[in-house]
């Protein structure tokens, strides 16, 4: 997620007088074929859900009845958290946006019908700020500058705001003042981090971190429970389509409060947690660190006490709780775009529980998985594409299969 491709040059910008008035209603954004994040923005919204629901039929057809897409009923600036890269032009002046596709330029971009509003202001406050007090825009190239990227994410519940700058050197000249100002702008910004990434990185995020300002992380509400949110960690995008995409999924695995649940790829413990209420235990695991740290956090912050979460390979835990035999009644796999793997995939099948739940942002390899569930004794009972991401061409979908 936290991917781009390299930067060199400058796209003029959208002015801010322009804003995407026609949004929904086809090619609304005038940067649509520059940026080239919203690969289908010349569809009106209800083409879009056509052509993505044909897509899911098309790939996932041969298992089974395809439901209809779950759209939004207002699929603009749905995006909590937004990313800006800076840069300068040649003519000296500071720029911020999205890597063009496949170019070396930063798009300038000053609002975007996908993102937070407010996000998006307070990352051109940012730029329209800096140069009062110095500062520079970071130069991948030579590596000098001052800020390379800002992150922003609110909490549509909570209203909790962060804001990361993100700096090539540990060097911060008029740091008070700077965040003096940035709080006094925006008065409902939570929390203020500094990060410092100085490595010839595609990521935008360094190892070292300040916090500045408050406690260094928000909080959202999803599904009626509470979780902690941190810079780095994995958190879906789109919060109102999440609660459906959720909800279909504890749906699915029609829990009765007698089965151990496994939470596959589990990120912070979100499906998980708002399982827990209907399950006798669940059990998540996820690779990475900073993910499983906030997850026990959640879990704690909900007072759920019959959930555990591991560190691990979801492959490799699964191949141990299979030698093991260890019994689970209810799968629910999320993998990342890759899909599963095989080690998981096998063991599933010598685990036999009686329902797998697969959530998935990758419908080619889920198609794939399913597959190989398919051969090894399940079978596909009910297919919910759910759109997480309008105007772009992705689709997710949650699969539910049981045994034979
Ligand atoms: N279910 C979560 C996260 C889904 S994203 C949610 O809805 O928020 C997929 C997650 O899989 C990420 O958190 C990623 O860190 C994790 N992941 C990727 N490869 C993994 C692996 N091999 N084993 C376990 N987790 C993995």
């Amino acid at each position: 997620m936290e991917k781009k491709t390299e930067k060199k040059g400058f796209v003029p910008a959208r002015k801010k007088s322009s804003p995407p008035k026609r949004a929904g209603k086809g090619n609304a954004c005038p940067l649509y074929k520059k940026c080239g994040g919203c690969q289908l923005q010349n569809m009106t919204y209800p083409e879009q859900l056509s052509f993505k629901q044909a897509k899911a039929i098309r790939t996932l057809g041969r298992f089974g009845h395809v439901e209809e897409i779950i759209g939004m009923e207002k699929p603009v600036h749905y995006r909590n958290k937004v990313q800006a890269a800076f840069g300068t032009t040649r003519g000296g002046m500071i720029v911020s946006g999205v890597y063009q596709s496949s170019s070396h330029n930063i798009v300038l971009v000053d609002e975007c019908m996908l993102e937070d509003q407010k996000a998006d202001k307070i990352i051109v406050d940012i730029r329209h700020m800096l140069p009062r007090y110095k500062l520079t825009a970071y130069n991948e190239d030579t590596g000098k500058g001052f800020l390379r990227h800002v992150l922003v994410k609110r909490s549509f519940s909570t209203g909790e705001i962060m804001v990361v700058l993100v700096t090539g050197h540990h060097l911060f000249p008029a740091k008070k003042e700077f965040l003096k100002e940035l709080l006094k702008k925006h008065k409902d910004i939570t929390t203020v981090i500094w990060n410092i990434n100085g490595g010839k990185t595609s990521l935008v995020l360094g190892d070292r971190e300040e916090i500045l300002y408050g406690n260094g992380y928000i909080e959202d509400v999803l599904c009626g429970k509470r979780f902690r949110i941190s810079a780095k960690s994995f958190y879906q995008i789109n919060p109102l389509q999440t609660e459906k995409l959720y909800g279909t999924a504890i749906e699915f695995a029609d829990l009765t409060g007698k089965e151990t649940v496994l939470d596959a790829y589990c990120g912070t413990g979100t499906i998980g947690i708002v399982a827990s209420d209907k399950a006798k235990q669940v059990v998540g695991v996820e690779l990475n660190e900073d993910a499983v740290r906030d997850a026990k956090y959640n879990a704690r912050l909900n007072k759920v006490e019959n959930i555990r979460f591991f560190c691990a390979d979801a492959g490799k835990f699964m191949v141990a709780m299979a030698e093991e035999r260890e019994k689970v009644d209810v799968v629910l796999m999320d993998p990342p775009r890759a899909g599963s793997d095989l080690n998981f995939l096998k063991s599933v099948v010598t685990l036999s529980p009686e329902k797998v739940v697969y959530i998935s942002c990758n419908i080619e390899t889920q198609a794939r998985d399913l597959g190989f569930l398919c051969k090894n004794g399940y079978k596909v009972r009910k297919i919910q594409p759910v759109d997480m991401f309008p105007h772009t061409a992705h689709i997710e979908s949650v699969v539910l299969l049981t045994k034979k």
